[in-house]
C-alpha cells in the first residue's frame, strides 16, 4: 500500500511537469471536501486509536497540575479534537483560543463551542480568522508578548507550512513560563523533520489507513489536497486519478474504495526544545539499519569517555527528553527523529583477563560500542571465546538482550555469560557498577550496588535500564567448528511439513549440546526450499552422534558443503550469507526481522503457518530462520536473569527482506507487514517472543508483551526503579509496573498466636465485599531456601505443624545463616511477597520477624500504606495452638518482649471463634478502603517542577483550598484516630502546615489545641527545642538554618493524652522536633499520638522516628504518596 507521501510526491511530480500548468490555492470549499475524507472510516481509526488516547495520555500530567488549562489550537477544522478529551480533563480547560484561516471551518467551529464542549470557559473562544505564522502578523490578537498557553496544539495544520522549525519555535516561545511548563503538540504523518529541536516524546502510529472512492469527483478533491493545491488542465487533473489508481491498494473489506497508508506520529516540545550548542544533528548513514540511519536525530554525540555519557544524561534530565543508544546500529530503535543518539562506538575496547588475575575465571571486558567481532577476535587471540551471535556486526544491543548464537546450546545465551556491568543510570547520571567487574575496569567514582536486581535485569533486558558501558562475560575455551550445509528442494507442501517434522524429531533432536542445527525455509527459482546448516563444536569431547549423521543423510541426502572454521572463520558460514537467493539477494537487501519462539516446529499447526508464511512472501527474498534453542538455554530458570522465555526448540526469525533501492516503498512495507502477520499467526502458538529490536510501535506491543515470560511484572518496577522518567522510552517497551496493593497488612506475632488463621480471615471478608485481597507468607520463601538445601519436605514445612516444630531449630539456624551471608534479605523475602500479590488491592503478609517493620520497610513500598497488626494471646492459648510444642527458639517468629515500637494496632486474639476477629477487620482495617480517602486523594494536585526541578511537588495544603475539603479531611482524621477523643487532652500541632487542618480537628471533636511555634512568638515561659528545615523549606533552597521551635509551658495538663497533627510526614524532622519538645515538657511519649494527612515513605519519616527513639509513638496517616 503506498504511503500517502508517495502519493504526495507524485502528484506534485506529474504537476510539474506539465509546465503550463497554473497552480491556484484550495478554496475553503475545496479544502473542506479533502479533509472531510480524513474523518470518515478508516481515516477516522487514527484519530480514535492514536490521537484521542495519545493526546489525552501525553497532556494528563499537565492537566492534574493545573487548575486551569489555557489552549491554542492551530488549524482546528471545523471541530476541535480537544473535544474527544475525558470530561475531567475538558472540564480544566479555561482559555481556548485558535488560528483558523479557512471561513467555512471558523463558523462552524464557533458554532460548535457554543455547545459548550469546554464547560469552563472563563472568557468568550477566541477565534483567528488567519493563518499562524512564523512571526506575530499585525493584524492579529495575540501577542507572543502577553498571551501565553499551557498547551498548543498542531493536530492537522503543519501540511502547508514549509518551515515547519519557525512555526513549532513561535509555538514554543508561547508556552507559559512556570513551574512545569507547557507542551506544544504535533500530529503529523511520519517524516516530519524538525531540524535542530529535541522533542519531549516521539510516538508513532505506523498502521493509519485513509481511504478514498474510487470515483472521479472523491479522487479530484483528494488529490488536489493532497497536492496542496488545485488546477484548471483537465488533463492533469485526470493524470492525477491515474496516479491515484495506481498507487491505491484495492481491498475486499473497503469496496470500491482506495487505500493509502497513513503512518502518523506525535511529537511533543517543551520550553527546553532547542538543544544546546554541544550537539551537532546528522543522518547517521553508518548506521546498519536502513529505517534508523533514514531518521534525523535531536543530535548525536559519540563519547569517549564515559563522562561524555554522563553529560547526555543529565541533559536529557535536564531537558525532560529522551534519549537513544546506539550500539552496532542493528535495529530500528537506536535513532529517533528530535531525539538526542548516544552513540557508543566511541567505546569499543575489549580487555582479556586470564583466570589467575580475576576471582571468576577467565573474562572478557568488553565496552558497549565493540561489535561482536571485534571481541570474538580479541578472545581468539586469547584461545577464549564468548557465546555471541551469527553476525560480526552486531553490537552491544544482541548480548544485552539476549543473544542467541551457536554456542548457545552449549554455554547458554550472551546474556548468561555475563557476570558484571558498568552502568550509567538515567535516572541520576551516577555511575554504577554491578557483580563481578575486575577492579581496574571500575570506574573510579562508580559505586558499587550489592543489590544483585540491575545485573540480573541486564541480563536479557538491559537496553532498559540505563546506558551499559561495558560488561564482564564469562569466557570459554574457543571451539573449532564443523559446518555442513544441506539445501533441500520441497515438491509440495505435504512433502514440506513431513521433512520438516524429521528435521526437528529426527535430527535436531538427537543432537548433542556441542551441536545445533539450523533451518531455513526459503522460496528459490519457484521452488520451496529447507536449509539446514549444522554446527559442530570441538573442543568438548562430544560430537554429532552417529544416528543424527546418518538420519541426516537419509532424510536430507549428502551434505553440499563440509568446512571446519575458527570462531571468526563461521561468521561466513551463515547461509543466508553465502547460499541463499544468490548470497544475500546479492549483498544490497535490506530487512525486517521479529522472531518467536517456537516448541515443537513440525506440529502440524505450526508448520502449516510457517509453510503458508512463505508461500504468501510479498517479496521473492523474504525467508524464515530457525535457530536451535535447548541445551544451556533452558537449563537457567526462566527467572533467573530477566531474560524469561526458556523453554523452546526453535527461534523462528521471520525476515522481511526487500532490494535496498526499494526502501521505503510499497515493497518494503509489504514485507514488513507480512513479518507482523507471520508474527501474529505463530504467537499464540509460541513459547513467548525475542524483546529485541521490538521498540515503541505499536505493532511490536503483543509480542513485547509476550516477550520476558514471568519477568514482566519485576521488570517494570525495576524500570520505574531505574529510569522513572522513561529517558530510554524508545527501547523495548514494558508496560506500567503492576500497582502495589493500595493496603499492606503485616500480621506478625508469636508462634501460635493466630496469625494465619486472622489473616486468612480478614482476606475472605475482603474478597467477599468486592475486594481483591491476598495472603502471603514471608517465611516461605526461607522455608523453601531451607527445603533444597536439606533436602526437608517443602510442603509439610508449610502445612504441617508437627513436623516444622520438628525443623524450627534447624530452620532458625539456617534463617541466620543466610542473613549474615544476604544482609538484604529480609527485603528480598518482602518484596517477594509483594511481587507475588500482582492485583491485589490489599496483601496481608505473615511471617514477618523484624523490628519495626513499618518503619523499616515502609520506603520499599512507597505508594501503599503499610501497616502491622500484632496479634496478641495469652501464653496458654499460645500453647495450646501449638499442640504443646515448644523448642524455646522462637527466632523464626516474633516475640513481644524487648520491642521498642508499637505496631499499627494490637489484636487480642484470646477468644474462640472469629467473631472478634471479624469485628477487627470492620472497626480497623476496612475504613482504609472506604472511597472517602480516595475521594481526599484526589484533591492533592500534583506539580511538576516545584519547588525546583524534577520535585513532584503534592500540594496538601490545597485540600483546604478545595470546597469540602477541609470538612471531608477533618472529619477523616476524626473517624481514623485510633485512639479515644474524648481522653485526648489536647491537639499538638505547629504553625502553618498542622494548624489548618488541627484547627478544623479541634473544633470537630471540641479538644483544645497547644500550638507550636517558632521562637519569640509565644509568651514565656516556654520550653524550646531546635528544629532542622523542613523537606520542602530544603529543596526550595530557602533558609536552611537550625530554628528553634516553643510551646508554652503549662498548656498541656499533667498525665494527659494528646494527638500531634500535622500535614506532612516527610523525612521526619520536624515530627523528631515536635516530640522532642513534648518530652521536655514532661509528656510521657506514651501518651502521644500522631496523625498526619499525608506521609511520603520514600524519605524513611518513620525510620527516623524510631532511630530517634520515637518507635512507640503511634503514627497514623490518611494518605500515602510515592516519589520524592
Ligand atoms: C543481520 C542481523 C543478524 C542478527 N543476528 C543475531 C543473532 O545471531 N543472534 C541474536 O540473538 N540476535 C541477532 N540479531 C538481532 C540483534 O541481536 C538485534 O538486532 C540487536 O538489537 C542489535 O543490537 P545492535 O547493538 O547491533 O543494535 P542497536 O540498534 O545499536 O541497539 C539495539 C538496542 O540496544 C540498545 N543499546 C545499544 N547499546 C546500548 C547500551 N550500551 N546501553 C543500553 N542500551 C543499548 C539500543 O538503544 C537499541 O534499543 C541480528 C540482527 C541482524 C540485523
Amino acid at each position: 500500500m503506498a504511503t500517502l507521501d508517495t502519493l504526495k510526491l507524485a502528484l506534485v511530480q506529474k504537476a510539474s511537469a506539465t509546465t503550463s500548468t497554473e497552480k491556484q490555492p484550495l478554496s475553503d470549499e475545496q479544502y473542506s471536501a479533502g479533509f472531510d475524507i480524513f474523518m470518515k472510516d478508516p481515516g477516522w481509526t487514527t484519530y480514535q486509536n492514536f490521537i484521542i488516547p495519545q493526546l489525552s495520555q501525553v497532556l494528563g500530567p499537565l492537566f492534574r497540575s493545573r487548575l486551569r488549562i489555557s489552549v491554542l489550537e492551530i488549524g482546528p477544522g471545523p471541530k476541535s479534537v480537544l473535544g474527544h478529551l475525558p470530561d475531567d480533563q475538558k472540564q480544566k480547560i479555561t482559555k481556548y483560543a485558535a488560528f483558523e484561516p479557512n471561513e467555512l471551518f471558523a463558523s462552524r467551529l464557533e458554532e460548535w463551542l457554543h455547545s459548550t464542549p469546554f464547560p469552563s470557559l472563563e472568557c468568550p473562544p477566541d477565534i483567528n480568522r488567519t493563518f499562524f505564522t512564523s512571526h506575530v502578523p499585525d493584524n492579529c490578537k495575540l501577542s507572543v508578548d502577553d498571551e501565553k498557553f499551557d498547551v498548543i496544539l498542531f493536530c492537522h495544520s503543519m501540511y502547508g507550512m514549509t518551515c515547519k522549525r519557525e512555526f513549532v519555535s513561535r509555538a514554543v516561545n508561547m508556552l507559559v513560563e512556570r513551574p512545569g511548563g507547557g507542551l506544544v503538540v504535533v500530529f503529523h504523518r511520519e517524516g516530519l523533520q524538525i531540524n535542530g529541536m529535541v522533542s519531549h516524546r516521539t510516538t508513532s502510529f505506523p498502521t493509519g489507513v485513509v481511504s478514498v472512492a474510487d470515483s472521479d469527483d472523491g479522487l479530484d478533491n483528494f488529490a488536489q489536497f493532497m497536492a496542496g493545491f488545485t488546477v484548471q488542465d483537465e488533463s492533469l487533473r485526470a493524470l492525477w486519478r491515474s496516479v491515484c489508481r495506481e498507487l491505491g491498494h484495492r481491498d475486499s473489506a473497503h469496496p470500491g474504495d482506495l487505500l493509502f497508508s497513513a503512518p502518523n506520529i506525535m511529537v511533543t516540545f517543551t520550553r527546553h526544545a532547542f538543544s544546546g550548542p554541544l550537539w551537532s544533528a546528522r543522518f547517521l548513514k553508518t548506521v546498519k539499519n536502513r529505517q534508523a540511519s533514514r531518521r534525523l536525530p535531536g543530535g548525536t554525540v559519540r563519547p569517549k569517555a564515559i563522562i561524555g555519557v554522563r553529560q547526555c544524561v543529565a541533559w536529557a534530565l535536564a531537558k525532560k527528553t529522551g534519549l537513544t543508544v546506539l550500539g552496532g546500529g542493528h535495529s530500528g530503535h537506536c535513532i529517533w527523529s528530535n531525539i538526542l543518539a548516544v552513540d557508543m562506538r566511541g567505546l569499543d575496547q575489549v580487555h582479556v583477563l586470564a583466570a589467575e588475575d580475576t576471582d571468576c575465571g577467565p573474562l572478557i571486558v568488553a565496552e558497549s560500542g565493540c561489535k561482536t567481532e571485534d571481541i570474538i577476535r580479541k578472545a581468539l587471540a586469547s584461545g577464549l571465546t564468548v557465546p555471541l551471535g551469527a553476525r560480526p556486526s552486531v553490537g552491544a544491543g544482541l548480548w544485552l538482550q539476549g543473544g542467541i548464537g551457536h554456542l548457545s546450546r552449549l554455554h547458554g545465551l550472551a546474556c548468561d555469560a555475563i557476570v558484571g556491568a558498568v552502568v550509567v543510570s538515567v535516572d541520576s547520571g551516577k555511575v554504577f557498577t554491578v557483580g563481578c567487574m575486575p577492579s581496574q575496569h571500575r570506574p573510579d567514582d562508580a559505586i558499587h550496588l550489592e543489590d544483585t536486581e540491575l545485573l540480573w535485569a541486564i541480563k536479557g533486558a538491559g537496553t532498559n535500564f540505563g546506558i551499559v558501558i561495558s560488561v564482564a562475560f564469562k569466557a570459554y575455551p574457543t571451539p573449532t567448528y564443523s559446518v555442513r550445509n544441506w539445501i533441500v528442494p520441497l515438491d509440495d507442501m505435504a512433502a514440506a511439513r513431513a521433512k520438516l517434522s524429521d528435521f526437528d524429531k529426527l535430527i535436531a533432536r538427537e543432537l548433542p549440546r556441542s551441536c545445533s542445527a539450523d533451518a531455513y525455509l526459503f522460496w528459490n527459482n519457484d521452488q520451496l526450499h529447507l536449509g539446514v546448516t549444522m554446527y559442530e563444536t570441538s573442543t568438548t569431547t562430544s560430537c554429532v552422534t552417529l544416528v543424527a549423521l546418518t538420519r541426516a543423510y537419509t532424510i536430507l541426502g549428502p551434505e553440499m558443503s563440509i568446512k571446519v572454521v575458527d570462531s571468526v572463520g563461521v561468521f561466513d558460514t551463515e547461509m543466508y550469507m553465502a547460499e541463499m537467493h544468490g548470497g544475500h539477494g546479492g549483498g544490497k537487501t535490506s530487512s525486517f526481522k521479529r522472531c518467536l519462539f517456537l516448541k515443537d516446529i513440525g506440529e502440524p499447526r505450526i508448520a502449516n503457518i510457517l509453510l503458508k508464511a512463505i508461500e504468501d512472501r510479498p517479496t521473492p527474498l523474504c525467508y524464515l530462520h530457525l535457530l536451535q534453542g535447548g541445551g544451556a538455554i533452558s537449563d537457567v530458570p526462566a527467572d533467573s536473569t530477566a531474560f524469561g522465555c526458556r523453554d523452546w526448540d526453535f527461534a523462528c526469525v521471520i525476515t522481511g527482506v526487500w532490494p535496498r533501492d526499494q526502501d521505503g516503498t510499497k515493497e518494503a512495507a509489504a514485507a514488513m507487514r507480512w513479518v507482523y502477520e507471520v508474527a501474529g499467526r505463530l504467537l499464540p502458538l509460541s513459547a513467548g517472543a525475542y524483546g529485541a529490536d521490538l521498540g515503541p510501535d505499536p505493532r511490536d506491543a503483543a509480542l513485547a508483551a509476550k516477550a520476558f515470560g514471568p519477568n514482566l511484572p519485576r521488570l517494570a518496577r525495576l524500570k520505574q526503579r531505574w529510569d522513572p522518567r522513561n529517558v530510554l522510552a524508545y527501547a523495548c517497551p514494558l508496560p506500567p509496573p503492576p500497582k502495589d496493593p493500595k493496603l499492606i497488612v503485616l500480621v506478625t506475632g508469636e508462634s501460635g498466636a493466630g496469625k494465619d488463621y486472622c489473616a486468612g480471615v480478614w482476606a475472605c471478608r475482603l474478597n467477599k465485599s468486592g475486594g481483591a485481597a491476598r495472603v502471603a507468607s514471608i517465611s516461605e520463601a526461607t522455608k523453601r531456601e531451607y527445603a533444597a538445601a536439606s533436602g526437608a519436605n517443602f510442603k509439610r514445612l508449610l502445612d504441617d505443624r508437627a513436623y516444622k516444630e520438628q525443623h524450627r531449630a534447624a530452620l532458625t539456624a539456617f534463617f541466620k545463616s543466610q542473613v549474615e551471608q544476604r544482609p538484604q534479605l529480609a527485603e528480598e523475602h518482602f518484596l517477594k511477597a509483594i511481587y507475588s500479590a500482582a492485583g491485589a488491592d490489599v496483601l496481608f503478609i505473615t511471617g514477618m520477624r523484624d523490628k519495626a517493620p513499618v518503619a523499616m520497610f515502609s520506603h520499599l513500598v512507597p505508594d501503599s500504606k503499610l501497616v502491622e497488626v500484632r496479634i496478641e494471646t495469652s501464653e496458654e492459648v499460645r500453647r495450646a495452638r501449638r499442640c504443646g510444642y515448644h523448642t524455646g527458639d522462637d527466632s523464626l517468629e516474633n516475640r513481644n518482649d524487648s520491642l521498642e515500637y508499637s505496631p499499627s494496632f494490637a489484636f487480642l486474639n484470646d477468644a474462640e471463634g472469629g467473631f472478634l476477629v471479624r469485628s477487627f477487620f470492620e472497626m480497623h482495617l476496612l475504613p482504609f478502603m472506604h472511597p472517602s480517602l480516595q475521594h481526599l486523594a484526589d484533591m492533592v494536585r500534583q506539580i511538576p517542577d516545584f519547588p525546583k526541578t524534577d520535585i513532584n511537588f503534592r500540594h496538601i495544603l490545597g485540600i483546604a483550598q478545595q470546597r469540602g475539603g477541609l470538612k471531608l479531611c477533618t472529619s477523616l482524621l476524626q473517624t481514623h484516630f485510633i485512639g479515644d477523643w474524648a481522653q485526648t487532652s489536647s491537639i499538638v500541632c505547629v504553625e502553618t502546615g498542622g494548624l489548618i487542618f488541627a484547627s478544623a480537628l479541634a473544633f470537630q471533636v471540641d479538644v483544645p489545641l497547644a500550638l507550636i511555634r517558632e521562637k519569640d512568638k509565644l509568651p514565656p515561659p516556654v520550653v524550646s527545642v531546635a528544629k532542622a528545615s523542613s523537606h520542602i523549606s530544603g529543596v526550595a533552597g530557602k533558609d536552611q538554618s537550625e530554628k528553634t521551635i516553643e510551646m508554652e509551658v503549662g498548656v498541656i495538663p499533667k498525665n494527659s493524652k494528646v494527638v500531634v497533627v500535622d500535614d506532612v510526614l516527610a523525612t521526619g524532622k520536624t515530627l523528631c522536633a515536635v516530640l522532642r519538645l513534648l518530652r521536655e515538657a514532661g509528656v510521657e511519649l506514651g501518651d502521644v499520638s500522631v496523625m498526619v494527612v499525608a506521609e511520603f515513605p520514600f524519605h524513611r519519616g518513620r525510620e527516623m522516628l524510631y532511630r530517634e527513639g520515637f518507635g512507640r509513638v503511634n503514627v497514623q496517616s490518611l494518605l500515602v504518596f510515592g516519589g520524592a
